[in-house]
C-alpha cells in the first residue's frame, strides 16, 4: 500500500451548497476533514458561514460513494473499468447519432459542478454531438428570473453585490425564505435593520423566520404578486412619484407601459392580492421615497405559470423608481445552487453560448466554429422540460444527466421518471447511487467540490475558485476529466492538464469573461462579471447604462390572467421550500450525520384553522393526492401558513417527495415547472 502522508492541510474552497457562495479554508488530514474556518478575507461571506457550510461535509467520505462505473445487466448493474464503460458509452451513442441524428441526443449539466465543466458539457454537445440540446437546473428555478431581466435590463444576475444589501434602505424581499435558503446573505440583511435601521418588507405565503423579523409582511394570494407589483408601480406613477431624471436618460418604452398598467387599479389588485388597498398604497410610498431599494426573490415568485413575467414586473418597478445603477439598489434573484449561476453563464443552455450570445447570431457562431473547428447547431435545442416531453414523443434517444437527481428535483416525477424507462440509453453521472441513477444504463462516479480545482460563480456575478484538499476517491474523477475522456472516445483531443485551461479559453471567446485568469482569482480574489479584458469587474452592473445599443433599458408590458386556483375536490394549495439543514433532494445532507439527526424526517406543515377542521393533531399522518400522484407524511401543525395553505420541504426524496404531487404546467415563457401551484385534496390516514 502506498504510504499515507500524515501531514495536515489548509486549501481554499468554496460551498458546495447555497448561491451564496461563502469561502472558507479547509483543513485536512488525508481524507479527513478537521476543521472548516472562514476567513475575514471571504468576500461574500466574512467571517460567517450557516450550518451546511461548516458541518455539511460528511458525504465526501460516504460508504456510499460510487467508486466504478456501473453498466446495466437487465435488472443488476455490473462494476466496470473506465475503459469499458466509456467505450460502451460511445458505442452506443455513435449508433444512435448515426440511425438518427444529433437532436435525439440530450446533455444536462451540473450546478453543483464547476464552470469549467459546464463549459465543457456545453462544448460536448456542441462541438462533438453537433446539438443544441444542452440544459441545467436553472430550468426548475431562476431561468424565469433571468428571462424577467434580459428583457428590461438586458443582464440575468443580482445587480449588486451582497454588500448592497447590507446598504440599501429598503430591502423587499418576494417568495424567498432567505433565512433558510439562503442563510448568510440573511443575516446581512437583518444586521442593517437592527443596527442600521434599514427597513425590511416581505412578501410571502408562509410566515418563516424573516416575515416574523419583517417591518411589514404581507401574504398575497399565491400566484398574483405580478398584480400588487404592477397596482404599486401604476399607483406611484398616478402620483407623480416616478424618477422621472432616470426615466428620461436611461429607459425606453414608457408610453406603451404606462397604458398597459391601464387594468391594476388598486381595487383589482385588492381583490386578487387579499392585501387592503390602504397597504398597497403604504408600500408605494415606501418604494416612492426610499433612498434606495433592493428587490429580492426566489422560487415563490419564478416557479409559477407567470414566473417569468412576474420576474418582469419586479424590474419594471425598480425603473420607474430609478432603483439601478446606485449602491444599495437592484435586482436580486437569489440563486439556489452554489453554481446555478454559473452553469448557466458558462452556456450549458439550449440557446446560449457561454456568456449569453445567441447560437442563432451567426457573428457568434462563426467565433466557435473557427475555434472548435467545426460547423456549429445553429437552432435553440430542447430544454429539461421538453427533453421530457420528446422522450414520450419517441424524439430522444439518449440522456446524459451530469450531478443533478432529476428523477426527484424535476415536476411530475412519476411522467419523468417513465420517460426515464423509455430512453435507449441513458448516462448519469454522480458522487452517489441516486434515485436518477436507479434507472440509468450506465453509471459515472464523479467527483464533488472538495476533491477539484475549479471556479463557482455565486448569486452575486462574483467568480471564485476553489482548490482541491485531496485527490479525488479512488476509482472516481473530477467532471471535467470525464467529459474530457469521453470526447477523446469521438476522437476529439481537447488536451486539457488542469482547468485553468478550460477557463482560460472560456474568457477567450466570451467577451463577458475577457478578463478572467486564474492568477487574478488566487485565494481569495474573485471577479464580479463582466470582466474587461484588463481584469476590471463590475461589484455594481448599470452605473453607466444598460448593455443595450443605446444604453437604455426596457419597460416591458404585461398583462395578468389568473392561471391556477384550487377547486372544489382538489381544495387545498401545496407550497413548497428549502429547510435550513438540507439541500434540495437530501443526496448530501441526509448523508452528514449531525444534520441527519437534527431533522430526520420531513414532514407537512398544516395551520391550526385546517388542524380543527379535519379533527387531526401534531403527530398525524395525512396523504396528499393531487392529478399527479400522492405523497405521505406526518403532520406539524403551525402558524407559520394559514388557511387551506400547505407546507411540504422539499428536501425529501421519500413517499413525501413534492415532486409526485406537481405536474407538467409550466413557466408560459421558459418552461420552468409551476412547482408552487399544485391543488391537493388531503385523506386522513391516523389523526394524531
Ligand atoms: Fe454554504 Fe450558503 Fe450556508 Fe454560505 S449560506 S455556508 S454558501 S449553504
Amino acid at each position: 500500500a502506498a504510504m499515507r502522508e500524515e501531514t495536515i492541510k489548509k486549501e481554499k474552497t468554496v460551498c458546495t451548497y447555497c448561491g451564496v457562495g461563502c469561502s472558507f479554508d479547509v483543513w485536512t488530514k488525508d481524507r479527513q476533514i478537521l476543521k472548516v474556518e472562514p476567513s475575514a478575507q471571504s468576500p461574500a461571506n466574512g467571517i460567517s458561514t450557516c450550518i451546511k457550510g461548516k458541518f455539511g461535509w460528511d458525504y465526501v467520505n460516504s460508504e456510499d460513494r460510487l467508486q466504478k462505473p456501473l453498466v446495466r445487466r437487465g435488472d443488476h448493474f455490473e462494476e466496470v473499468e473506465w475503459d469499458e464503460a466509456m467505450q460502451y458509452v460511445v458505442d452506443r451513442m455513435k449508433k444512435i447519432l448515426a440511425e438518427k441524428g444529433p437532436d435525439h441526443l440530450a446533455f444536462i449539466a451540473s450546478s453543483k459542478a464547476t464552470n469549467e465543466e459546464s463549459y465543457l458539457m456545453q462544448k460536448l454537445a456542441r462541438q462533438v454531438i453537433g446539438t443544441n440540446n444542452v440544459d441545467n437546473c436553472s430550468r426548475y428555478c431562476q431561468a424565469p428570473a433571468t428571462k424577467g431581466l434580459f428583457r428590461t435590463v438586458g443582464y440575468g444576475g443580482d445587480s449588486g453585490s451582497i454588500d448592497d444589501l447590507g446598504d440599501s434602505k429598503l430591502v423587499i424581499t418576494i417568495g424567498s425564505n432567505t433565512a433558510e435558503s439562503h442563510p448568510v446573505l440573511a443575516s446581512r440583511i437583518k444586521r442593517s435593520q437592527k443596527l442600521l435601521g434599514h427597513k425590511l418588507f416581505v412578501f410571502d405565503l408562509r410566515k418563516h423566520e424573516m416575515a416574523k423579523r419583517a417591518d411589514r409582511f404581507y401574504q398575497p394570494k399565491s400566484g398574483t404578486d405580478l398584480v400588487w407589483l404592477s397596482a404599486v408601480t401604476k399607483y406611484i406613477l398616478d402620483q407623480g412619484w416616478e424618477d422621472k431624471n432616470f426615466l428620461n436618460d436611461w429607459v425606453n418604452g414608457f408610453d406603451e407601459y404606462r397604458e398597459s398598467l391601464e387594468p391594476f387599479t388598486l381595487a383589482y389588485a385588492s381583490d386578487l392580492t387579499g392585501i387592503p388597498q390602504e397597504e398597497l398604497k403604504q408600500v408605494a410610498e415606501e418604494v416612492a421615497t426610499s433612498e434606495s431599494v433592493a428587490i429580492c426573490w426566489a422560487m415563490g415568485v419564478t416557479q409559477h405559470m407567470l414566473g417569468s413575467d412576474t420576474s418582469t414586473a419586479i424590474s419594471n418597478l425598480l425603473l420607474i423608481t430609478g432603483n439601478y445603477g446606485k449602491p444599495g439598489t437592484g435586482a436580486y434573484p437569489l440563486r439556489g445552487h452554489n453554481n446555478v449561476q454559473g452553469c448557466s453563464d458558462f452556456g450549458s443552455m439550449p440557446n446560449f453560448f457561454p456568456g449569453y450570445e445567441s447560437t442563432e447570431d451567426d457573428e457568434v457562431r462563426a467565433r466557435y466554429e473557427k475555434a472548435w473547428g467545426t460547423e456549429l447547431p445553429k437552432e435553440t435545442g430542447m430544454d429539461n422540460h421538453e427533453m421530457i416531453e420528446a422522450i414520450h414523443d419517441g424524439e430522444l434517444s439518449m440522456m446524459y444527466v451530469m450531478g443533478e437527481d432529476t428523477g426527484i428535483v424535476d415536476a411530475n416525477i412519476n411522467y419523468v421518471t417513465a420517460a426515464f424507462e423509455k430512453l435507449d440509453l441513458f448516462i448519469v453521472q454522480d458522487l452517489f447511487l441516486t434515485k436518477t441513477a436507479e434507472y440509468a444504463d450506465v453509471v459515472l462516479p464523479a467527483s464533488p467540490s472538495l476533491e477539484k480545482d475549479g471556479t463557482f460563480t455565486n448569486t452575486e456575478r462574483r467568480i471564485q475558485r476553489l482548490y482541491k484538499s485531496f485527490d479525488p476517491l479512488e476509482g472516481t474523477k473530477p467532471d471535467w476529466e470525464i467529459i474530457q475522456l469521453m470526447a477523446g472516445y469521438f476522437g476529439v483531443d481537447w488536451g486539457y492538464e488542469h482547468p485553468s485551461e478550460i477557463m482560460a479559453e472560456a474568457a477567450g471567446l466570451a467577451p463577458l469573461f475577457a478578463g478572467v485568469t486564474y492568477e487574478r482569482l488566487e485565494g481569495y480574489n474573485s471577479l464580479q462579471w463582466p470582466v474587461a479584458e484588463d481584469g476590471t469587474d463590475e461589484p455594481l452592473l448599470f452605473t453607466e447604462g444598460f448593455p443595450f445599443e443605446d444604453k437604455k433599458a426596457k419597460l416591458y408590458p404585461l398583462t395578468y390572467e389568473l392561471m391556477y386556483d384550487t377547486n372544489e375536490e382538489y381544495d387545498l394549495h401545496v407550497n413548497n421550500g428549502r429547510l435550513l439543514e438540507h439541500f434540495h433532494e437530501g443526496n448530501m445532507t441526509y448523508r452528514t450525520s449531525g444534520i441527519r439527526r437534527k431533522t430526520p424526517n420531513a414532514f407537512i406543515e398544516v395551520s391550526e384553522e385546517l388542524a380543527k377542521e379535519r379533527g387531526i393533531e401534531e403527530g398525524a399522518e395525512v396523504k396528499l393526492i393531487s392529478e399527479s400522484g400522492e405523497a405521505t407524511g406526518q403532520v406539524t401543525v403551525t402558524d407559520r401558513v394559514r388557511g387551506k395553505e400547505i407546507f411540504l420541504p422539499l428536501n425529501s426524496n421519500g413517499k413525501s417527495a413534492i415532486n409526485y404531487l406537481t405536474d407538467n404546467r409550466v413557466d408560459k415563457d421558459t418552461d420552468t415547472p409551476a412547482y408552487k401551484e399544485i391543488a391537493v385534496k388531503m385523506k386522513v390516514l391516523k389523526k394524531k
